[in-house]
């Protein structure tokens, strides 16, 4: 049996070729992640046609994810490329004025942002290595105070900690990118920036009054108001992303990971699958190895019993994108393999309710020790709260519509099994021997009927 923590690699220029894209699925890649912040249109749709091709290739289910780019916002540019001094506690500029910035100030090219200010707001410029804090506001500009932070220049993304920002959560950029990529009937959307549950309604209505497939909305939790909304978020989307790059800049970066595991929790409460992202294998950008404290860092996601763990420049620009895959699928397996042998915790399902059907399946495999859990996954709903109480066994499900498998690619523990033939014969027993369990008991699912069979 494979690990039971998926894998989301991003792909980009160091991966996207036939060969090397196989290489990683076959090292243990569940999820494709296609981030629009950087190609867009027929360049994503030629991936996505590619990674389905070696998909049906391999009879290997493979998600794809693409990523949008959201409200990213950036200073405006200088008059020259040079880096322009900061002294801590001058009076700094953002403005509506779209000449050139000097050492006093810079052009805000987004106009909402400047009215979304308020006087105390901190403004983190350079991944947080520049902090201000406003102290005025007029029409059309904003003077911030610089708290940390010696040089400023063009082009430095900004992140507003504590500004409820009142823009849309899809730029014109991504509609235009969304538009396209549903044609190509992606398994999952996942949006940045999100603030609210409203973000992912708005795009929810836009994927619906375009296309009838039921893609799936993952949230990217990667700002302050979004970790106090997490369970109303959770709700609305289909699953979460645990978006860390931004959200160290955003939050204190010491409560990053208390953050993570009160993400993971609840989207373990609300049945929503969860993905951690970012820096987790960091270092193998340039390196064949991962440092101990990555090592630890993809271990302790899968004890966390979170969904998936996901690569970006390790696998888009790294040295050797295979070989991340291989080092992540080693170390998952390891950490996997310890957290199984490990008796089930039942504290761990204390918020579920004692009747919830997901929690009996789950009780029934544990209390008569099955190797596996089968479900005749007609859609992706019973399977999804299956995994979510986490049985530590296999659940493999049948399936017979390839999106709904793809998408169960995702799901901790969770073995899709695409195969109208199989679906047909409904006794389970075949699934789980074409996923190699050829023993013991299993808890088979199969709409509202759950049943135990021993194998011979
Ligand atoms: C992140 O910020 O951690 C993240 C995954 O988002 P992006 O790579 O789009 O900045």
């Amino acid at each position: 049996m494979n690990k039971f923590t998926k894998i989301t690699a991003s792909i980009g220029p160091n991966c996207e070729d036939c060969e090397t894209l196989t290489q990683m699925i076959l090292a243990g890649v569940n999820m494709c992640r296609l981030n629009f912040s950087h190609d867009t249109g027929d360049v994503q749709g030629k991936k996505i046609d590619m990674i389905r091709e070696i998909s049906s290739e391999l009879n290997m289910p493979v998600a794809i994810m693409i990523d949008l780019q959201g409200p990213k916002h950036r200073i405006g540019n200088f008059e020259t490329e040079q880096k322009y001094p900061l002294v801590i506690g001058q009076t700094f500029t953002f403005d509506s004025d779209p000449t050139p910035g000097n050492e006093k100030r810079v052009h805000l090219p987004d106009m909402d942002v400047l009215d979304s200010l308020n006087v105390g707001d901190r403004i983190l410029l350079n991944d947080g290595k520049i902090e201000m804090q406003v102290n005025n506001i007029e029409p059309g500009k904003v003077d911030a105070t610089v708290v940390r932070g010696t040089e400023i220049w063009s082009r430095r993304g900004f992140n507003l900690p504590d500004t409820e920002i009142n823009t849309s959560v899809l730029t014109g950029k991504d509609r235009a990118d969304l538009e396209y990529a549903i044609t190509k009937k992606p398994d999952y959307v996942a949006i940045s920036f999100v603030q609210k549950p409203e973000d992912v309604a708005e795009v929810r209505d836009f994927i619906t009054q375009r296309s009838s497939a039921p893609i799936k909305i993952i949230a990217k939790i990667e700002r302050q108001n979004a970790v106090e909304r997490i369970t109303d978020i959770a709700a609305a989307a289909d699953g979460i992303m645990i978006a860390r790059g931004d959200l160290a800049v955003e939050v204190p970066y010491a409560e990053v990971p208390a953050i993570s595991r009160h993400i993971i929790r609840e989207c373990r409460k609300m049945n929503k699958p969860v993905i951690v992202a970012t820096q987790m294998l960091g270092s193998m950008v340039c390196s064949e190895f991962p440092t101990r404290a990555e090592i630890t860092d993809v271990a302790n996601t899968a004890y966390l019993r979170a969904d998936s763990t996901m690569t970006s420049e390790e696998t888009t620009i790294g040295i050797n994108p295979v070989n991340v895959i291989k080092t992540m699928a080693n170390i998952l397996s390891h950490a996997d393999a310890d957290a199984i042998e490990n008796p089930y915790d039942w504290s761990r399902v204390e918020h579920i309710p004692e009747n919830d059907w997901s929690r009996s399946v789950a009780s029934m495999a544990y209390l008569n020790r099955a190797s596996a859990i089968v479900v005749f996954a007609r859609d992706t709903i019973a399977t999804t709260q299956i995994a979510c109480r986490k049985p530590d066994i296999p659940v493999i499900a049948v399936c017979n519509d390839s999106m709904i498998a793809n998408q169960l690619c995702l799901l901790r523990g969770v073995f899709p099994m695409f195969d109208t033939e199989l679906f047909g014969m409904r006794d389970g027993f075949n699934a789980a021997r074409q996923c190699h369990i050829n023993m013991g008991k299993l808890v088979i699912v199969d709409e509202e009927k759950i049943s135990l069979r021993t194998m011979d």
